[in-house]
């Protein structure tokens, strides 16, 4: 019966009940043991090897018990607290902005802060909004200027960021003062391009003679202070469809304070932003009337290779942590 009991016990805290019913003061074998005193002369010597035979046998029962449902009580606390150190501890992996989203918003917050409002629109555009509207009809050769990636349906992936400014001005009415930062695509890859990069442009429409190239001169200057400090800044002409007159726009080279380094092809200058006056066949398209407004627009990894200083642009789109960890 004693040993029934033992085996019996499913858990540390029954056996150790059990143990005390068997061996404690009060305990069954200890009873036993109190039975030798009145056992007569001869018979003692038999009946107490034979106690010490149970309680060792017991004993034996007893600590086999023990150690197994020690054993299971282990695994079962194992598997309750097990760790995974499989898993990635998100202690250490504090983000941060990518480098160029980071001088996206800079940008973004400039111009901001000047009123003008931020739009978007499709990445997949129709030849409309990202040629023809902008002044760029079938065949014309300044297509060539853009190297187009053409969907199987007719569309586009848009090679400007310039349709999302046809969407609005389709939308609404002037005065329009937007800028439109985005994803946008071209079919080129080497140390200056990748195949997907970001820009953003700006437009600003108003009555015919309220805006002209003084004002965007003005905000253009004042913006490549913002950005990159004291640069000297110039205006060359230059051509793009949907404006005329158009420049281009260069800084002073910061890396060589002007002097003329590999970076500026020696020249002292470093490109940074196309602007003009909105060509009147744009306004044609979306049927202005009255109007006049000027547009710019940069290519934001240019921005963010030279603040940051990085020479080769596919380093951005490569996600090697030892140059993201430096933007934390
Ligand atoms: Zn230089």
């Amino acid at each position: 019966e004693l040993e029934d009991k033992i085996s019996v016990a499913d858990s540390l805290e029954i056996l150790e009940k059990t143990r005390i019913e068997l061996f404690g003061k009060k305990g069954a074998m200890t009873a036993e043991f109190k039975k030798l005193k009145d056992v007569p002369g001869p018979e003692k010597k038999a009946f107490a090897e034979g106690l010490n035979r149970n309680k060792a046998n017991l004993q034996k029962l007893y600590d086999e018990k023990y150690s197994e449902l020690k054993a299971k009580k282990i695994e079962e606390l194992l598997k309750a607290e097990t760790i995974d150190v499989s898993l990635y501890s998100n202690l250490e992996a504090k983000g941060a902005l990518h480098p160029v989203m980071a001088t996206m918003d800079k940008i973004i917050d400039y111009f901001v802060a000047l009123n003008f409002s931020v739009e978007d629109g499709p990445k997949v555009e129709d030849d409309f909004h990202n040629f023809e509207a902008l002044n760029l009809p079938k065949n014309h050769p300044a297509r060539e200027m853009q190297d187009t990636f053409f969907c199987r349906d007719g569309g586009v992936l848009r090679t400007h960021t310039s349709p999302v400014q046809i969407r609005k001005m389709l939308e609404t009415k002037p005065p329009i003062r937007m800028i439109a930062p985005g994803a946008v695509f071209r079919k080129d890859y080497d140390i200056t391009h990748t195949p997907m990069f970001h820009q953003v442009e700006g437009l600003v429409v108003q009555k015919k003679g309220e805006v002209n190239f003084a004002n965007l001169k003005s905000i253009l200057s004042d913006f490549l202070h913002y950005m990159f400090g004291e640069v000297e800044v110039r205006f060359r002409p230059s051509f793009f469809p949907f404006t005329e007159p158009s420049a281009e726009v260069d800084i002073s080279c910061i890396f060589c304070e002007a002097k003329g380094c590999r970076i500026c092809s020696h020249t002292g200058w470093l490109e940074v932003l196309g602007c003009g006056i909105v060509d009147p066949n744009v306004f044609k398209a979306v049927e202005y009337e009255n109007v006049s407004g000027y547009a710019f627009g940069l290519g934001v990894e240019r921005f963010a290779m030279l603040l940051h200083k990085i020479p080769d642009l596919r380093m951005l789109f490569e996600g090697d942590r030892r140059l993201l960890e430096q933007f934390r």
